[in-house]
């Protein structure tokens, strides 16, 4: 006999990316969420160091966005967009738009990050087939990273566990290796100056692995997030841009950690100064408040895919719930307070500070690398002899019992805090993952 429902009531929620047997023995909830925090049902205040999931860039709670999202769902709750839609949605388009850099000037709405990097795969397989090169069909990835968990997606990621059990993936795609070499970079504040040379492998592959005129697509995080923050050394994304143009293949930007504020500019494309042909955002886009995710094309792109008669449709793509009132009410709220409270500007102050406390931890136990870029970090841990992520995750509980919630990736740990995470909290961060490493065996 299974137990019912009632005896059980945590069983029918499967959880996503997580040892569901585990978790139910001690389920970890949270019932509230303000600032800079999130509550327990007991009233215990845990300091979020992720920003929920990467997402919650302005903060929990900001009355602002609810504001917006409440006044939303009394007004249309509702609206597809094939062929019908709502003014906020070329409203939050235009907008999202002038986030980009000059060029990348259409949007195609969908609701996360899977979906933006899916449609940006197919948008680039399209683009070259409207232009008479249906041939370049491979797409081009790179190893740790992690772009979500549609079939394409995951395909062009790098977290071979993830795959794991869900093969076949997509057979025509390639993966560059990660930038970095410990030897020559552990430690750096924000790009390494070695290792641009590691874009050359592209030009490697694309010249003995594969044929140049059959690839579609390279996609990149600009600085890899959840595979263990690696900012890019020096150099290295110009020259991906570089071979990208060389041999007429689209370069794809996954922002969809780095965009709205992580590097302290509207997306990593423009922090660093390399315009791709694509960008993939979500998370941040709503800071986390409704689910929304979009890919940013060049008009150039969108163009090729048009030119065909003006009756046809032009992409048979799109999802129930792309440009969803309620998305795109807390998007533009969202657009609203990373410019009104200058937060791109708050990071750029703040990421020396960030800086600065992160690589405090340079020295201390267990501590084997520490990266970090605008507000973002990555520890890495000495993993224990034959148990490899459990001191990482020993970690993460004793953080989160000393009231704070620290992601660990295995033996890294992952920080990117709300955008209006004050200094105080800051040195509070780091001092307090310092004492918990000094206690972790
Ligand atoms: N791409 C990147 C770079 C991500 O970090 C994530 C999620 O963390 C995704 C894609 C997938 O986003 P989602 O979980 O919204 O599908």
């Amino acid at each position: 006999m299974t137990a019912s429902a009632s005896e059980k009531p945590l069983d029918a929620f499967w959880m996503p990316f997580t040892p569901n047997r585990v978790f139910k023995q001690a389920p970890r909830l949270f019932v509230r969420a303000q600032g800079m925090h999130y509550f327990t049902p007991e009233g215990g205040r845990i300091l979020d160091t992720l920003a929920g999931l990467w997402c919650v860039n302005v903060g929990h709670g900001d009355p602002r966005i609810v504001r917006a999202i409440q006044a939303q769902a009394a007004e249309l709750d509702f609206v597809s967009s094939f062929n019908m839609s709502h003014p906020l949605a070329f409203e939050v388009a235009a907008r999202l738009a002038s986030f980009a850099p000059a060029g990348l000037s259409r949007v195609f709405f969908s609701n996360s990050g899977s979906e933006a990097v899916d449609t940006a795969l197919k948008i680039a397989r399209a683009y070259h087939r409207a232009r008479g090169e249906g041939g370049r069909i491979r797409f081009i990835g790179r190893a740790k990273a992690y772009h979500g968990v549609g079939w394409g997606g995951l395909s062009v990621g790098g977290l071979a566990r993830h795959k794991r059990a869900f093969t076949p993936l997509l057979g025509d795609v390639d993966h560059l290796c990660l930038p970095y070499d410990p030897q020559q970079s552990a430690f750096t504040r924000g790009q390494p100056q070695y290792g641009e040379h590691f874009a050359d492998e592209l030009e490697s592959l694309l010249t003995t692995v594969h044929d140049p005129a059959t690839v579609a697509a390279v996609i990149v995080e600009p600085v890899t997030g959840s595979g263990g923050v690696y900012p890019p050394p020096k150099g290295y994304l110009e020259r991906l841009r570089r071979i990208c143009d060389r041999h007429g293949i689209l370069l794809i930007f996954d922002e969809v950690i780095t965009g709205f504020g992580r590097l302290g500019a509207s997306f990593a494309a423009r922090a660093l100064d390399v315009t791709p042909d694509m960008i993939c955002c979500a998370k941040g886009l709503t800071s986390g408040a409704v689910p929304m995710g979009a890919t940013i094309a060049r008009e150039a792109i969108y163009e090729a895919i048009a030119a065909q008669p003006a009756s046809q449709i032009e992409l048979f793509h799109g999802y129930t719930y792309s440009a969803h009132p309620l998305a795109c009410a807390a998007a533009l709220a969202a657009m609203d307070i990373y410019e009104h409270d200058d937060l791109f500007g708050r990071v750029r102050k703040l990421a020396p500070v960030w800086a600065d406390s992160a690589h405090s931890l340079q020295g201390k136990r267990h501590v084997r690398d520490v990266r970090s870029i605008g507000l973002l970090a990555g520890v890495d841990l000495q993993p224990r002899e034959d148990a490899a992520g459990a001191r990482g995750a020993e970690v993460g509980q004793r953080c989160f019992d000393a009231g704070m919630l620290v992601r660990n990736s295995g033996d890294t740990l992952l920080l990117s805090p709300p955008l209006i995470i004050s200094e105080e909290q800051i040195a509070h961060v780091f001092e307090t993952l310092g004492r918990v490493l000094a206690a972790t065996p």
